[in-house]
């Protein structure tokens, strides 16, 4: 089996603040696809920092703007330097880039999520290092991803990868914030990913990135619910992207994935799908689905929430709020009180609490 890596670059290690883009850093990771490539990897770019490039280049010296229609239009400035950038670092080595963006909808229709995989597969399969962002300049606001790394781990997801690796401006994940805590030492491995871990992340502190170590442990839990092993390290490092997928595990934090790893499917419902509406169960139908891994029948349905339509996708709460489980339903909001007994059928549904 092929190995392939989806590797993203947070906008503080793509840009630097005086000369919009970090080229040497482009250069360094750019360095080390071509390399593993050839060993045999497969390997897809995200990149950030359209947004700080476009407005280190209409700003001219202004503080950086916050309403998001104006970020927005910055972005479309600075993808074309951004690309123009990644074509540089690999043309080096005679490899060609290709540009994809994404938006959200992309990966919440299941026809355009499969489009959008051939088109990467079809990158690949003509030797093209694809190179993606979010498609900032036009999504709306309201569903915006916001930060690069969730759409990382989709995007590995999407791809089937067997790595994730988010290079990003520190070392890895610490025990703690060491700007508070100097004491603060890395975490080498994590072997299953709990809410403490994830509260502990923290949220973003950089200004100019969106996401912070809260939103990389968010990215992971997608990435190796969906089986993929997740590295989070240091980007300004020498082969850093190389460093960070050998095994010796001595580089930036490594999140095994689970055992039990979703289909790209179920990881696709549980992940990639936005919920249109809200199934509260009871107690009955909470053990039916996770003692018995049985199908959700309306007579387990207390409330419902929600203008969803027959195939869309639901979340499912327990008694006493609690999340339980994502999954697609079989009946509208509509008619659901009519319809088949089956609202959500095992092979739609994804239960969330499991370790
Ligand atoms: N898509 C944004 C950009 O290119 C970056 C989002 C992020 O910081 O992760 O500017």
């Amino acid at each position: 089996m092929t190995r392939s890596v989806v590797v993203k670059i947070g906008t503080t290690s793509v840009t630097d603040a005086r000369a919009g883009v970090a080229q040497e850093v482009l250069d360094s990771v750019a360095q080390d696809v071509v390399e593993l490539r050839r060993e045999g990897w497969a390997v897809v770019v995200v990149t950030s920092g359209a947004i700080t490039a476009g407005w280190n280049e209409v700003g001219r010296g202004r503080p950086r703007p916050t309403d998001s229609i104006t970020l927005q239009a910055v972005s479309a400035v600075g993808q074309p330097l951004l690309m123009d950038a990644w074509r540089r670092a690999f043309a080096r080595h005679n490899v060609v880039v290709g540009q994809v963006l994404l938006a959200p909808l992309d990966f919440s229709h299941r026809g355009q999520y499969l489009h959008a995989r051939s088109t990467l597969e079809a990158l690949t399969a003509l030797d093209v290092v694809a190179v993606v962002n979010e498609n900032d300049a036009v999504a709306d606001e309201e569903i915006r991803f916001g930060d690069n790394d969730r759409l990382a781990a989709l995007v590995a997801n999407l791809v089937t990868a067997s790595h994730l690796v988010l290079l990003t401006d520190t070392s890895g994940l610490l025990t703690a914030d060491p700007r508070l805590d100097p004491s603060a030492t890395l975490i080498d491995v994590v072997v299953s990913i709990d809410s403490e871990l994830e509260r502990s992340a923290g949220p973003s502190r950089s200004g100019v990135g969106s996401g912070g170590m809260a939103s990389k442990v968010a990215a992971a839990r997608i990435a190796t619910w969906s089986g993929v092993t997740t590295v989070i390290a240091a980007a300004r490092e020498s082969h850093p992207l190389v460093r960070a997928l050998s095994d010796a595990n001595d580089f930036g934090t490594t999140f095994e994935p689970r055992a039990e790893r979703l289909s790209a499917r179920k990881a696709w419902i549980a992940f990639a799908v936005a919920s249109s509406g809200t199934l509260e169960i009871n107690q009955g139908a909470l053990d039916a689905l996770e003692r018995h891994g049985r199908s959700l029948l309306r007579v387990g349905v207390e409330r419902r929430s929600g203008d969803f339509f027959e195939g869309d996708a639901v979340e499912i709460h327990g008694p006493h709020g609690e999340v339980i489980a994502k999954g697609l339903v079989r009946v509208g909001a509509e008619g659901f009180d009519a319809g088949d007994d089956v609202v959500v059928h095992r092979d739609d549904l994804v239960l969330l609490r499991r370790p």
